[in-house]
């Protein structure tokens, strides 16, 4: 579905991918792992073009999308749960969904997608008329998820989802991540720092570090891997 092929992406001088190659298949749930600053939110930002890559190709279905202007993108079905979440504090819970969906007109469509967003977080029908910047941490995250979900993504690209959340809020976070993947057919691209989670989830995993991948392999490979566990899952 999506492939990147020696990706190098940069701010001013400094090289954040070093040649980054990777690919999702439809239906999957892939996990890339890495420090801070290893450069997992660089990648998303190339696949969405907010950062344009200067070398090598990123295909969408085979298409070239690296060069598109991020608003294609995201028509193409890419969608982006930022890190931080970037809901929009002053605007309601359900003004916030309606924002996701500004690209459709299917109010019909729209008002299921509603439903079923509601329906994985039921907190939220409560707040719906509740400003966005009244949420929790976790509530906010579940918004973000939500508002993505609202433009029918075919391929969601999640940064961090679990940042600065309690435990059982990421457990619950993470059971829908898996719940989406199944019930919408949604293909998950999740960057964490919380490998073990993610690990739990995922489909297969890439590590990065220092903006090259130096390990790819099946979720159970790489959470029984010794060096994974060293580095990323406290064994
Ligand atoms: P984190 O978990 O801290 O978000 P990350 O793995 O997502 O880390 P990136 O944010 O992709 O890492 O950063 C990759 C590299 O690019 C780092 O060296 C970082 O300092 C640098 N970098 C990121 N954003 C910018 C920016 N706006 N300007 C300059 N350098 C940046």
């Amino acid at each position: 579905m999506l492939e990147l092929k020696q990706v190098h992406s940069y701010y001013g001088n400094i090289e954040a991918l070093k040649g980054i190659s990777l690919e999702i298949k439809e239906g999957e749930i892939i996990t890339l792992i890495g420090a801070n600053g290893a450069g997992k939110t660089t990648t998303l930002m190339s696949i969405s073009n907010i950062v344009e890559p200067r070398q090598g190709e990123i295909l969408f279905h085979g298409k070239p999308i690296h060069t598109l202007p991020a608003e294609e993108i995201v028509a193409m079905g890419i969608c982006q749960v930022p890190e931080g979440r970037h809901i929009f504090p002053q605007l309601t819970v359900r003004e916030n969904l309606d924002m996701g969906a500004f690209l459709r007109n299917d109010k019909q469509g729209i008002k299921q997608d509603i439903d079923y967003v509601y329906s994985l977080f039921p907190i939220l029908a409560e707040r719906s008329g509740q400003s966005g910047g009244t949420l929790s941490g976790g509530e906010q995250q579940m918004l973000a998820i939500s508002r993505a979900l609202m433009a029918r993504p075919k391929l969601l690209l999640m940064d961090e989802p679990s940042m600065g959340l309690a435990p059982i809020i990421i457990s619950q976070i993470f059971d829908i991540i898996k719940k989406i993947n199944k019930e919408q057919n949604t293909t998950i691209f999740l960057v964490e720092q919380n490998a073990n989670q993610a690990l739990q989830i995922a489909d297969r995993g890439y590590v990065i570090e220092n903006g090259y991948i130096t390990l790819t392999d099946n979720a159970e490979a790489l959470r029984t891997n010794e060096a994974v566990q060293k580095a990323y899952l406290g064994i």
